[in-house]
């Protein structure tokens, strides 16, 4: 849409229709008021504007213009049939025109120029847009490199810790072995076993987020009972953390349909978060109920040192850690969001119940049978 600005409406007619019959949609203005009015509420891709006006000259609004940082760009086209002289064009080119034609004009030189003008117009927005992506892009590259940075030294660190207890119980369980300490080199070897098991759960999460991240953390359904479930993984627990006691509540004797190692994963992962963030705590409660529609409800209780209500939401996202837990206990923030990919992928929801000082009950739910097809015996 073209503006054309003049304070003779006999002039206005004659361009507008000049400007239709090129196939130009036209809009009109009297005054350079009304002018301004129009230019801030509709976005013209061109102005042309009558320099000889009452009230507020071409010039006059071509300034005001050019305060508007939103409109500033749009091409000015000033006509004018009195002031011919070269102090009153400079005057128009420093008040922001793109060309000043005196009239009477040639139509087809105006046609010729609107179109250059318009075309140049519509290229620089498009650059510029183009030019607003790309320093986006380039700061979210940055961001993106950064974080990766940051997140391979916590990743390195977390793998060098248990990697050097490994290292240095080996040495012991050598050194005891060679000296005939037969009962201290079997203790060694036992925190070596709970060192590797450390590392292949961090090496674990490293790689289903990698697979979470390319849609290919693939569930394997099989049916198996979850009494029998829970109770393994309790024991899986018990091996890793034998002085910690884990009192079951609650009792579902269902045949589930879900992928059992997964959901282990997922148990595993909450029980030793209560463990880990409870350091003072005895015991852990794992309570499991049967839900209308079909579901089931695990929940892992603790009295630990419980999480804030304001950091609950974002404790399932990647890489978040309270700063709480930042300060005094290790890990890389990815357990708990690969849990939360797990249930999803289970038809599930997750949460978490909270209150600091007191403890945490992180839960999770799922159907009894997590997919749509359910094969017979
Ligand atoms: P990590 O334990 O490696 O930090 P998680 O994803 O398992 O990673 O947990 C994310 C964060 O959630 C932890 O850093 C901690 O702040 C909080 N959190 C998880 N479980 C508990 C818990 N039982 N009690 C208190 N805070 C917890």
């Amino acid at each position: 849409m073209i503006l054309v600005v003049d304070d003779k409406s006999e002039n206005l007619i004659t361009l507008q229709k000049t400007l239709k019959s090129r196939g130009f949609e036209t809009e009109t203005a009297l005054s350079g008021e009304e002018a301004l009015k129009k230019i801030i509420q509709t976005e013209f891709k061109l102005i042309i504007l009558d320099v000889q006006m009452p009230g507020m000259d071409g010039f006059e609004v071509a300034e005001a213009i050019g305060g508007f940082s939103k409109i500033k760009d749009i091409p000015i086209i000033f006509l004018s049939a009195v002031n011919v002289n070269k102090e009153f064009i400079t005057k128009g080119y420093a008040a922001g025109a793109r060309d000043y034609l005196v009239k009477p004009f040639d139509i087809d030189i105006l046609i010729l120029k609107i179109k250059t003008f318009i075309r140049l117009h519509q290229q620089t927005i498009e650059l510029s847009r183009m030019q607003e992506t790309l320093l986006e892009e380039i700061e979210q590259r940055k961001l993106a490199e950064s974080k990766k940075d940051e997140f391979i030294s916590i990743a390195s660190h977390e793998l060098n810790t248990p990697l050097t207890s490994l290292k240095g119980y080996l040495q012991l369980a050598e050194r005891t072995l060679k000296s005939g300490d037969f009962e201290k080199s079997g203790v060694y070897l036992a925190q070596t076993k709970s060192q590797s098991d450390k590392l292949h759960r961090l090496v674990g999460d490293l790689l289903d987020s990698t697979k979470i991240q390319a849609g290919r953390l693939n569930l394997v359904y099989s049916r198996f009972d979850f009494e029998s479930f829970l109770q393994s993984t309790i024991d899986i627990i018990h091996q890793s953390y034998p002085g910690r006691k884990i009192a079951k509540l609650g009792l579902v004797e269902q045949q589930v349909y879900a992928d059992q190692v997964r959901l282990e994963q997922v148990l595993i992962n909450y029980l030793t978060n209560a463990i880990k963030y409870a350091p003072d705590a005895d015991q852990v409660f794992l309570e499991v109920n049967l839900l209308s529609g079909s579901r089931i409800e695990v929940r892992v209780k603790d009295q630990g040192m419980g999480i804030p209500i304001d950091k609950q939401a974002r404790l399932f996202d990647k890489f978040y850690r309270a700063e709480e837990a930042l300060n005094h206990f290790q890990g890389l923030g990815m357990g708990l969001y690969i849990c939360a990919e797990i249930v999803k992928q289970h038809h599930g929801e997750y949460g978490v119940e909270s209150e600091p000082g007191k403890g945490s009950s992180f839960y999770f739910r799922i159907p009894i049978n997590c997919t749509e097809y359910i094969p017979f015996e």
